[in-house]
């Protein structure tokens, strides 16, 4: 079955598009954890980056000349922003289809605890 974010991308849910080529597509995440959060999606189905080939590396390079382009069109490029790819179980992956987070538009915050900060599982 075709991913959510397929099903965005070929208009059968709706989506707030911010950006589209014939390699990605840009939306407006639909719950969104900063002012500015846009995901930055390939429109050839990749479930994560363990599956990504040589093959993709035109489309891995256009996810980041959109999220340039996206950020500029969006007036955060000169404040900055932090770009997001979670890869399954323990990166947090909750959408098979690879996907790039845009968040901006205010402080990001840290982006992961240290290490020696986390409590050992079972605490
Ligand atoms: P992940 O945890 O897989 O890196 O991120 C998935 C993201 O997709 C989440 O931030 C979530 O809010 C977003 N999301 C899930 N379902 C939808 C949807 O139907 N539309 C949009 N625009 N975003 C979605």
């Amino acid at each position: 079955m075709a991913s959510i974010f397929s099903r965005i991308i070929a208009g059968e849910i709706p989506g707030k598009f911010v950006y589209r080529d014939e390699l990605v597509s840009a939306f407006w995440d639909i719950s969104p954890r900063r002012k500015v959060h846009i995901l930055i999606v390939p429109n050839k189905e990749i479930p994560t980056v363990s599956d990504v080939t040589p093959d993709d590396e035109l489309m891995l390079g256009r996810m980041f000349t959109a999220a340039r382009k996206i950020a500029e069109d969006l007036g955060i490029a000169d404040s900055g922003y932090r770009l997001i790819i979670n890869c399954k179980e323990d990166g947090g992956q909750e959408v098979y289809h690879i996907h790039m987070h845009l968040l901006g538009g205010e402080r990001v915050g840290p982006f992961a605890p240290r290490h020696s900060d986390l409590k050992p599982k079972g605490e």
